[in-house]
């Protein structure tokens, strides 16, 4: 089944206050949300959720980055999950975002993009469970 995917809005999505703005977004556009929580990553949660990055430049800064203040985790249900919502939040790179997609209309830079979509079934699985007991998960 290729249907959740692992959303985060980043820290940067909370601080300027687009949570509400980014939860309607993925549901107008035909995600349910299976599972949601507001929390925040330690610096050794962000170090294992980033890990296959750890050898690039930029891993220390986005460690940081995420561990700075709270995330949104959730779980979204939608047949193509992956794909479907790695589309809804457009390029890494804010600059290089289709308009109308979730980074187009709150990143700010390349780091600081507002929001992450797990890249494979594989991923979503275990990003998943890294974020949802069994019992918060619906
Ligand atoms: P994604 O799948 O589109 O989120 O992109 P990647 O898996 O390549 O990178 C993971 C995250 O690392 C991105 O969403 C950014 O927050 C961050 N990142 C990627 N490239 C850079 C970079 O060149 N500089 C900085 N500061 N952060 C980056």
């Amino acid at each position: 089944m290729n249907n959740i995917t692992l959303m985060m809005i980043k820290p940067d999505g909370v601080e300027n206050g687009h949570i509400g703005n980014i939860l309607e977004k993925a549901t107008s556009s035909g995600f349910k949300i299976k599972a949601l929580k507001l929390t925040q990553l330690t610096q050794q949660d962000a170090e294992h959720f980033y890990s296959v990055h750890k050898e690039r430049p930029f891993y220390i800064e986005l460690v940081a980055f995420m561990t700075r203040g709270p995330i949104v985790a959730a779980i979204l249900e939608k047949e193509n999950a992956v794909s479907d919502f790695r589309t809804l939040i457009g390029a890494t790179n804010p600059k290089e975002a289709a308009d109308g997609t979730i980074r187009k209309l709150y990143a700010t830079s390349m780091g600081e993009n507002a929001v992450h979509g797990s890249d494979s079934d594989e991923n979503a699985a275990i990003e998943a469970a890294f974020h949802f007991a069994k019992r918060e998960r619906f």
